[in-house]
């Protein structure tokens, strides 16, 4: 008879743990509501589309009179990863004034110009101003397939696990019995020998608790696939902000490293200033 009884037995537990994680979220909403940053996902068209200028690969514009992009490191034009059109984005995400603002991204360097690194020159951006604007004459073997974005889907995003931590939520594990001791001071919670898996959202409670959504996307939290990397500014020093995410194998037909997250960076301070890093496991 004894199967039955562990069967029961199980089930009581598993009750037991719902309502512990149902408490739990509960009980941390307000640090999720005070933490929750807005994001854009891009929806996107393959090809170009005639009157939108923001767009992953593809051909890149430029002002008239002015020169190609082309690679610091050998000297060729170098692919373009990101365009977005300051006009085409969200209001509060035109953080840079009026202008299309370029990535460029020179896959031939990566590994010898250490494409990983936020300041190495394979990432290059440029700020175009004027509204006279052509296509480049970018070779073909330099252009990865276009794709154009024609809206931007807003969603909610929460700091990824690691950085939670920073904002004030604390999660001590017990490997050994799979249970997690869950404190965030600011709420006054202290939630101990909770079990580790939440079996309605088949996740676990870090991640039930925060995390910031993979993919591409403007704004939002970046997605770390090691710990939080924010660069410096070159010029001030400052932390540099996420700005926009590029997922390897989303809508720019490239892959990071073995499938890494990229993650472009603003200085508060000089909102011209750019960086590009990517980080994978
Ligand atoms: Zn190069
Ligand atoms: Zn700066």
């Amino acid at each position: 008879m004894w199967p039955f009884r562990k069967k029961n037995k199980k089930e009581d537990n598993s009750e037991k743990h719902s309502a512990e994680h149902a408490q739990l979220l509960k009980a941390i909403a307000p640090w999720k509501t005070k933490h929750m940053r807005q994001g854009w996902r891009p929806i996107a068209q393959i090809g170009t589309v005639e009157n939108y200028k923001c767009q992953f690969g593809g051909i890149p514009f430029v002002e008239t009179g002015m020169s190609e992009a082309v690679c610091p490191l050998c000297g060729k034009a170098p692919p373009l990863f990101l365009q977005l059109d300051s006009r085409e984005l969200p209001e509060s995400r035109r953080t840079f004034g009026d202008g299309l603002l370029q990535l460029y991204y020179c896959t031939s360097c990566e590994g010898d110009g250490e494409g990983w690194n936020a300041h190495s020159a394979v990432s290059q951006f440029r700020i175009l101003r004027s509204r006279e604007l052509h296509r480049a004459n970018t070779p073909l073997d330099s252009i990865i397939t276009p794709r154009t974005i024609v809206r931007w889907e807003p969603f909610e995003d929460y700091p990824s696990t690691d950085e939670s931590e920073e904002m004030g939520v604390t999660i001590g594990y017990d490997f050994k019995n799979d249970l997690v001791n869950v404190e965030c001071r600011e709420l006054g919670l202290v939630m101990k020998g909770l079990s580790n898996h939440i079996n309605d959202l088949d996740m676990e409670v870090a991640e039930a608790i925060s995390s910031a959504a993979s993919g591409d996307k403007l704004g939002g939290w970046p997605h770390w696939i090691q710990s939080p990397e924010y660069p410096s500014c070159p010029e001030c020093g400052s932390i540099m902000e996420h700005f926009f995410q590029i997922d390897s194998g989303d809508h720019l037909e490239y892959m990071f490293g073995d499938a890494g997250c990229g993650h472009i960076t603003q200085c508060p301070k000089h909102r011209g200033r750019f960086a590009f890093g990517w980080a994978c496991c």
